[in-house]
């Protein structure tokens, strides 16, 4: 431990944010990292308190708290306090592959259970893992090391989102022969076409593909395995396929009018402007605008918001986002103690910057769609929402969201977007490998192999549309699967 009273000494200090009506001008990331000294200093704070529940990654009531990754937190936090930048960024290599990704764009699970946020602010932990990772490219400690050996096996990974990189990257660090299959034009999955520029800039992710290029990786895009490229060419060629092919299958919005024009998957409508962001700076048009357009999004979480952060900076009129459940509390309840995951309502930067601009918070809560209205030529022109209250169901004790009779409501809207959570993997990749589904149709692997032998599967795939952080602890997983099954042990 660096400095024994470093946690009653200095205060949290978090990066700064780029004030909310000035961000909306521009699509860059919007939070300087804090000077060196200072990182340092917030580096301190970490009080090795002997149990650190930060790298736990535990379930406690219900969800996960801690981080998933068992990130070696108190020992870099005190290696960044001493100023020892390269073994600082050895420990958090030795855990994570991607801190640039994860210091990011992670809710930090680790800072929810960190001992010092018990009585007082946590430790900036996912900031200084950012600060250390961004400090280490900045130095040029950063760089591709390629392995010394090769095994002489091969792997597909199947898939390039956070889970698919992981897996790469551990088995190619091993020395087999890896090579990354992605449907797209650019490889990073959610990275890439999902998470706002904003928030994670795709430079980073370029910047990361690169250097696992000159380490080894082969990066194939635009090939749709299972469709345009047949499975078993790939379990001919490969001694293993990894399958990272991600949840993308959205939950759909059905009530009455919903092949109305105007009407997006949220997916679709940050992907798209990211992918013309990236290839016109939004010139080429090929994206939809929510320009001059009252916007509705259907979903208050994490998806949602940044579906509003997007249609703000596209220049919406006004935007709403519909929450079918009640607020949650400001604080912690009884029943929700430290060091559990907080249920705790937060506003994240897209409803800052509707607040901001707009003067109130989008979220109506307790509401749904009741009911889409379009227009002579079928556009969307409104939606019928309608209220909603809890109601406990008398057979099997659940609580559901009821409608409240007589509360409909008519809101102007030209662009919905469906932003209502995720159903499971498209179902035909799985069928094109012959593996087997669960009950919620991931793919079913228990230890990361499915019911095809030489074939296993990682990530969102598996687990269900998750988080980056749970993304890369499954491709890690997976690479530690496969390397056993190629070589009969595994010290990954
Ligand atoms: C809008 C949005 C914002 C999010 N923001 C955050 C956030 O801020 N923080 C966070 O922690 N998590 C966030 N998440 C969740 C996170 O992005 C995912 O949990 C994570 O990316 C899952 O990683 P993955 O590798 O399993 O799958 P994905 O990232 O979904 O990658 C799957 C890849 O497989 C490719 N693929 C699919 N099928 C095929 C095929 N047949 N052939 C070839 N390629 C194929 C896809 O094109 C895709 O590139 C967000 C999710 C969304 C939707
Ligand atoms: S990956 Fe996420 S949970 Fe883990 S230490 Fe980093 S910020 Fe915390």
């Amino acid at each position: 431990m660096g400095k024994i009273t470093g946690f009653l000494e200095y205060q949290r200090q978090a990066n700064p944010a780029e004030a909310p009506l000035d961000r909306i001008e521009h699509w860059k990331e919007f939070h300087p990292r804090l000077q060196e000294a200072d990182r340092r200093q917030q580096g301190a704070r970490c009080m090795e308190c002997g149990i650190p529940f930060c790298q736990s990654g535990v379930q406690l009531n219900g969800m996960f708290t801690g981080c998933p990754l068992h990130n070696l937190v108190p020992e870099w936090n005190d290696l960044l306090f001493t100023g020892s930048l390269p073994q600082a960024l050895e420990r958090l290599r030795k855990a994570n592959n991607f801190p640039e990704f994860t210091g990011r764009v992670c809710p930090a699970l680790c800072e929810a259970a960190c001992t010092c946020g018990q009585h007082g602010d946590p430790v900036t932990v996912r900031e200084n893992e950012l600060g250390i990772i961004e400090e280490g490219y900045s130095r040029g400690l950063v760089k591709a090391e390629p392995p010394a050996h090769r095994s002489g096996k091969t792997v597909a990974v199947v898939g390039s989102g956070p889970s698919g990189l992981a897996a790469a990257d551990q088995l190619n660090r091993r020395g087999h022969s890896v090579t990354v299959f992605e449907r797209e034009d650019r490889v990073g999955g959610l990275l890439m076409y999902g998470i706002p520029n904003m928030k994670l800039e795709k430079k980073y992710v370029k910047r990361r593909v690169e250097i696992m290029e000159q380490e080894g990786v082969k990066f194939v895009t635009g090939v749709n395995v299972g469709g345009d490229k047949a499975a078993r060419e790939l379990l001919d060629s490969f001694d293993a396929v990894v399958l990272c092919t991600g949840a993308k299958q959205p939950r759909d919005l059905n009530v009455p009018g919903r092949d109305a024009k105007g009407v997006h998957f949220a997916v679709d409508f940050l992907a798209a402007t990211t992918k013309s962001l990236l290839n016109s700076k939004l010139k080429d048009g090929n994206y939809i605008s929510a320009a001059g357009k009252d916007v509705i999004i259907v979903g208050g979480g994490d998806t949602g918001n940044d579906c509003v952060g997007t249609a703000i900076r596209h220049g919406c009129k006004s935007v709403t986002q519909l929450e079918m459940m009640p607020k949650l509390p400001d604080c912690r309840t009884d029943d929700n103690r430290w060091p559990e995951w907080p249920r705790v309502c937060k506003t994240d930067y897209g409803q800052e910057e509707a607040i901001a601009l707009f003067g109130h918070d989008p979220r109506i809560y307790q509401t749904t769609v009741k009911e889409l209205l379009t227009g002579e030529n079928g556009e969307l022109r409104a939606v019928k929402t309608i209220k909603l209250e809890p109601k406990k169901d008398q057979k099997t004790g659940r609580v559901n969201m009821v409608e409240v009779p007589g509360t409909e409501e008519e809101l102007p809207c030209q662009l919905l977007l469906i932003a209502a959570g995720f159903l499971g993997p498209e179902a035909y990749v799985a069928q094109a490998f012959g593996v087997e589904t669960d009950a919620r149709s991931n793919l079913k692997a228990d230890n990361y192999a499915t019911s095809i032998p030489g074939v296993f599967a990682a990530g969102d795939a598996r687990r269900g549309q998750s988080l980056v952080v749970w993304a890369i602890a499954e491709g890690r997983g997976a690479a530690r699967a496969v390397d056993e099954y190629l070589m009969g042990y595994s010290y990954l």
